[in-house]
């Protein structure tokens, strides 16, 4: 089913674009640098905390194309240099898909309402919502002085529809993302700037391995199939990046303050 999408999805529809993806060293972020370059995208940067890795995504992508650079998230003066150095490398920004998240701060064990560590609380929401605002906040200013149509694209997750019985930390995180994406898409819409987001389901990458101590690919495989409601395969990474390229492209030029749930048809237990 993923190599019929594949191979009859037009490969053009990012042609001459400039794009960062933050988290793009892992996971759904370096699926959709992937997907992004595949489109025709000019320039694709690689933003992450794991050097090594973003650096060997980008190699594996095209040198010509795709450029890793160091940025923490949570730290405003990283996200600003990030952009920064992007529209004076390229010219513009057209793309910013924030996309780098954690499921747990590190070490930290299950999140209950009843116990809540606050200072692994605050550690998540650095990342997970503050992170996120500072991407939304420096992309839009790039797009207005560029005089740029961009599409900002923000990951959620199914936890910010249903919460979770195991993290109120990281749902309320996702929370925020939507509250960002809606208010955001109302401020710029004028400017021809769409800000949506993407909620991803169960997707077997390091941070769900990480986050519900899944120690084997087939724990991880037990837990998808019994959260997806289609038939038809397991949810990947590249399955996510199909929707983000939508949101990227003109296919939803009038798609905008939108949460596309690509989750499988996740239902919560009843
Ligand atoms: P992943 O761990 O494979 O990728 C996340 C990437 O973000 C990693 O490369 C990591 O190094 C990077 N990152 C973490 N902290 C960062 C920081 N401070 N600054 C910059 N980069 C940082 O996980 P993934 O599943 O691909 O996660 C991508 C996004 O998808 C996250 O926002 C996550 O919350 C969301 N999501 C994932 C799932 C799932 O089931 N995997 C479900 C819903 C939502």
């Amino acid at each position: 089913m993923n190599e019929m999408t594949d191979s009859t999805t037009p490969k053009n529809k990012l042609q001459g674009k400039v794009a960062i993806v933050t988290g793009g060293a892992s996971g759904i972020g370096e699926a959709t640098a992937r997907h992004f370059a595949t489109h025709g995208a000019r320039a694709i940067v690689i933003a992450d905390v794991q050097d090594e890795m973003g650096q060997s995504v980008a190699a594996s992508i095209s040198l010509n194309i795709c450029s890793y650079v160091h940025c923490d998230v949570s730290d405003e003066e990283q996200v600003r240099t990030l952009v920064d150095s992007t529209v004076n490398k390229y010219g513009c920004l057209d793309i910013m898909f924030s996309n780098a998240g954690i499921g747990r701060a590190t070490n930290t064990r299950e999140q209950s309402v009843f116990d809540i560590d606050l200072s692994a609380y605050d550690k998540l929401m650095a990342v997970n919502a503050r992170g996120m605002v500072a991407c939304v906040k420096h992309a839009v200013k790039a797009m207005v002085e560029g005089h740029v149509r961009g599409s900002i694209i923000c990951t959620t997750s199914m936890a910010a529809s249903i919460g979770t019985d195991r993290f109120v930390d990281y749902a309320m995180s996702k929370h925020a993302v939507l509250g960002l994406v809606r208010s955001a898409s109302l401020q710029v819409g004028s400017y021809g700037i769409r800000v949506n987001c993407v909620s991803p389901g169960v997707v077997g990458t390091p941070l769900l391995k990480d986050t519900m101590r899944l120690d084997n690919d087939e724990k991880i495989g037990k837990m998808q199939e019994l959260s997806s409601y289609l038939k038809g395969g397991l949810l990947m990474p590249k399955n996510v990046a199909d929707a983000v390229v939508f949101l990227a492209s003109e296919d939803s030029q009038f798609v905008t303050g939108h949460n596309l749930v690509v989750d499988a048809g996740f239902k919560p237990k009843v």
